[in-house]
């Protein structure tokens, strides 16, 4: 693949060189590049130097690779079939050769699929873990004649490892056995996310047999640590995202980016996370948007050993009384009615809220959406706080949550032990949206909690912690060259 081992490690820093070096299809001499301007322009923004136009995207006949995709139904089934064989599961620590191996194995077909760059970078954390494997980047050149900066580039991220799976654990079939039922595809990471991203290949693929050109530049970024919390992806995303500079070049009298310093995501001009749910069962769905999150643990802290209630009962403060006290005055009960946020009762937090618009109400109507299929299908067997479409999509995505998961302490074994635990602690998740902070979140909740303990009258000691605090992500859903 010569276009790729040339690409590989090259560091000419010059435009011209590294998109001729990138590109499938000669570019254009630089006499009949757009001619420079006499005096130095003003300095553009480095978002107006970046963007350059969809022509090509736009002229293209898209019907036919949907058509060509429809026939290679089955071929794309026994590629998946064998990626869901690849047991990579990231929390055994054992099978961590195997997200090599399934790594490798998009890697090789990159670079049957002519990927300009199709490479492995190591972990950024694998000097505290040797096991870690590392990540792959694949670059997929633009079959365009615009200049390398010029040149839009799309970057999609998809995760190769999976969640661990046995047969025990409620599995009809063997997880690793890609095997279908009813019309499903059931396999571990069939959708999560082996079978999302490594569609982008594909797409590639087929834009190889059809002879059509690629628009963009396209790069993949391949990680194997997801299922087991993206170990060293956040220290490689800071350090490959290095903007280029802009540089004036006297020559030429015109102002590029220089690439130079810039990082391996520099260039990326959209960003798809290939590892989402859809909304409905046959409509793609753009997540442009997560709510964040803020879990707190309430300690209580009562004797120094378990007591017995039959000895001591009736005696002494109760550690796991007080607690579940506290934990109700969180929410208002169902009978008091109203959405789930509105029957959050922390004072303030719903301040910072944004209160919902026209035009959003008006996108919620369209929403290929069936509150009766959720309700069938999704979450089978629980009882939904709203029964509209649009309050249930609104409770899910744009309000947030009060959610207690569980109490870690309290006898939570079969059978009847009549134990007084001394310790327990409460814990609780704010789904947040955007406007919220987690530190006027994690205030909120502390000083509310203090004052109803202090009303409750608990003779035991409490602490309020918020043990994760991670914002709501927004990004903008209007197409960029509206
Ligand atoms: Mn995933």
């Amino acid at each position: 693949m010569q276009a790729f081992s040339n690409a590989v490690g090259q560091t000419k820093p010059k435009m011209q060189d590294r998109a001729v070096k990138e590109g499938f299809q000669p570019l254009k001499k630089a006499s009949t590049m757009p001619t420079s301007p006499r005096a130095p322009p003003a300095p553009p923004s480095v978002d107006a130097l970046r963007i350059g136009d969809l022509a090509d995207l736009r002229a293209q006949d898209l019907s036919k690779l949907y058509t060509f995709a429809e026939d290679r139904e089955e071929i794309y089934i026994s590629r998946l079939r064998e990626a869901v064989a690849i047991k990579g599961v990231s929390a055994w620590v054992e099978n961590r050769p195997k997200i090599v191996e399934m790594l490798e194995w998009a890697k090789a077909w990159a670079e049957r699929l002519g990927a300009a760059e199709a490479r492995f970078v190591e972990n950024p954390k694998k000097g505290e873990d040797a096991t870690l494997p590392p990540l792959l980047l694949i670059t997929f050149a633009a079959e365009t004649n615009l200049p390398h900066d010029k040149v839009r580039t799309v970057c999609a991220y998809g995760h190769l490892d999976v969640q661990p799976a046995k047969k025990d654990d409620g599995w009809e079939t063997n997880p690793f056995e890609l095997t279908e039922i009813d019309g499903r595809l059931v396999g571990r990471g069939a959708s999560d996310d082996k079978g999302p991203a490594l569609s982008w290949l594909w797409v590639v693929e087929a834009h190889r047999k059809l002879n059509m050109k690629l628009p963009v530049r396209l790069k993949l970024l391949y990680e194997g640590m997801e299922e087991f919390g993206s170990e060293g992806l956040p220290e490689f995303v800071a350090k490959e995202a290095v903007p280029p500079q802009p540089r004036f070049n006297d020559i030429k009298r015109e102002i590029t980016l220089d690439f130079k310093n810039a990082g391996w995501l520099s260039d990326v001009d959209h960003f798809v996370i290939s590892d989402n749910q859809w909304l409905a069962k046959k409509t793609p769905c753009l997540t442009y948007g997560l709510r964040g999150v803020a879990y707190f643990e309430v300690v209580v802290s009562g004797p120094a050993q378990d007591l017995h209630s039959g000895v001591y009962g009736g005696s002494v403060h109760e550690p796991l009384n007080d607690l579940i006290h506290l934990l109700a005055t969180l929410r208002h009960p169902p009978s008091f009615n109203g959405m789930h946020h509105e029957r959050i009762r922390v004072p303030g937090l719903l301040d910072d809220v944004p209160p919902v618009t026209d035009d959003e109400r008006a996108k919620y109507a369209t929403l290929d959406f069936d509150v009766e299929q959720y309700n069938r299908e999704d979450v089978t067997g629980a009882q939904l706080e709203n029964a509209t479409n649009e309050k249930t999509l609104m409770a899910r995505w744009r309000f947030p949550t009060l959610s207690i998961h569980g109490i870690e302490g309290a006898f939570s074994d079969p059978g009847a032990k009549t134990v007084l635990p001394r310790r327990v602690s409460g814990k609780f998740s704010i789904r947040q949206v955007p406007n919220m902070t987690s530190s006027r979140t994690e205030a909120l909740v502390t000083s509310y909690l203090e004052s109803q303990w202090a009303a409750l009258g608990s003779k035991y000691a409490l602490e309020v912690k918020m043990v994760h605090g991670g914002p709501a992500w927004v990004s903008r859903c209007v197409e960029i060259n509206q």
